[in-house]
Parts: C-alpha cells; structure tokens; sequence
C-alpha cells in the first residue's frame, strides 16, 4: 500500500512519514502542488493525504485536478482550517475524508486504513493452506500459532498473499512496500524474504514461499500435500 503526503510543513510530513511507515505502508512525500502533480503522473498510489494550505496552488483545486485523472485513489485532506464551510467544500470537491490540524496519530491512521479498506474490496483475511493473515488486527499464525512479524514482514507478506500463484518481481515488492527513494536496491528484498521464511516455513514441512528464477518470489500451497508442523 503506498500513500502519498502533500504537506508543505516539512515537520508535519516527516512525522506522518515515519508513522505511516512504521503502521507498514510506503510513503512518498510532496511538498507543493507541482511536486505532488509530478508524483501522481509518476506512481500509482492507494491513497494521497492533502493539506490544503499549500504555498503554489490551493488544495481543493489540486484535488479537483487529482480527481480528473482517470485512476484516482481515496483521498484524505488535512487542514488547520476547521470551518464547517471548508469541511463542506472539501467533501463537495471529491474528498473522501477530512482530518482537522492537530489531530491524534492514532487517529488519522485508524482513517487511513478505513479509507483504503473502502477503496479496495479486499478480504480482511487472507488464507494459504494454514497460513492466515487478519488484515483489521494486523496478525499472522499459522496452524493456530501466533507469528510475530515486523511491519515491513507483514506487508510483504499481505501483498505476497493477496497475489498468491502470482510470480512477484523483487522490483513490484520494492515498489509496494518501500517509498520511492529506495532506489533499486532490490536485495533488501532478499534479507526480507528470509527472515519472512524463518518465520513462517521453516519449521513446517509444507514450504509456502517459493523462489522463482529469473523473476522474484510467489506464495503457494503446493498441491496435494498435507499441511504438517
Ligand atoms: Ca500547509
């Protein structure tokens, strides 16, 4: 899940940056109309966080610019501007959701997850063979036991789980998981994916993480064999 912060006070985008991070998404930042133009032309986000104070072009004409692209992912404004009046607009205007400066951490991520729960139907569990993953508690077991995971772990995971029988390139992980400034540097993704197979294969007989050459990795249960610790 990779969101995009428009904020041009760099205090405020470097800690929704880190927090967001830590929750597990990737996160690029812009901190100008015009930067954040170029982001969306660039990158395919699931969600943009928007101030609406920005120094080059006011928010809601950037959202009603985001908002005729064709793609356009949930967006959620963030604004000190508290007026009813400008809530109002901002909703007219095609935001799907408004959090006020200041606002709680906690808060503004229990909406980002509301917001990308919405924008993408997906199930709030993901089962391969024992293996599930609760999307909503953020939680991982296999065969009842409960998996301790890292958050980048966990959505790697997520991802790999949501495209299971899907040869996944180290890129297409980098690119879910890491903000844009990870630049290249696919074997991270390696380092990742061991320490995922410690956690989740190998002490079962059934391997779930398959390594497929030339390209990356794919999550499967292999047919016709029976789950076993
Ligand atoms: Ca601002």
């Amino acid at each position: 899940m990779r969101i995009l912060v428009v904020e041009d006070e760099k205090r405020i985008a470097d800690f929704l940056q880190r927090g967001l991070e830590s929750a597990g998404y990737a996160v690029d930042t812009a901190n100008d109309g015009a930067g954040a133009l170029d982001q969306v032309h660039a990158a395919e986000y699931d969600l943009i966080i928007l101030d609406l104070g920005l120094p080059d072009i006011d928010g809601l004409a950037l959202l009603s610019k985001i908002r005729n692209r064709k793609a356009s992912p949930p967006v959620l404004i963030l604004s000190a501007r508290d007026q009813v009046d400008d809530r109002v607009k901002g909703l007219e205007s095609g935001a799907d959701d408004y959090v006020v400066k200041p606002f709680a951490f906690v808060e503004l991520l229990a909406r980002v997850r509301a917001l990308l729960r919405r924008g993408q139907p997906t199930p709030e569990r993901l089962q391969v063979g024992e293996l599930v993953l609760d999307c909503i508690r953020r939680r991982v077991t296999r065969a009842n036991e409960n998996i301790e995971l890292a958050p980048k772990e966990f959505s790697i995971l997520e991802y790999m789980m949501r495209n299971r029988g899907r040869p996944l390139s180290r890129t297409m992980i980098v690119e879910h998981v890491w903000d844009m400034d990870y630049d290249g540097l696919t074997n991270i993704v390696d380092v990742y994916i061991r320490h995922l197979r410690s956690k989740i294969d190998d002490k079962y007989q059934t391997k779930l993480i398959h390594t497929v050459r030339g390209i990356g990795y794919m999550l499967e249960l292999p047919e016709t064999q029976p789950e076993r610790a």
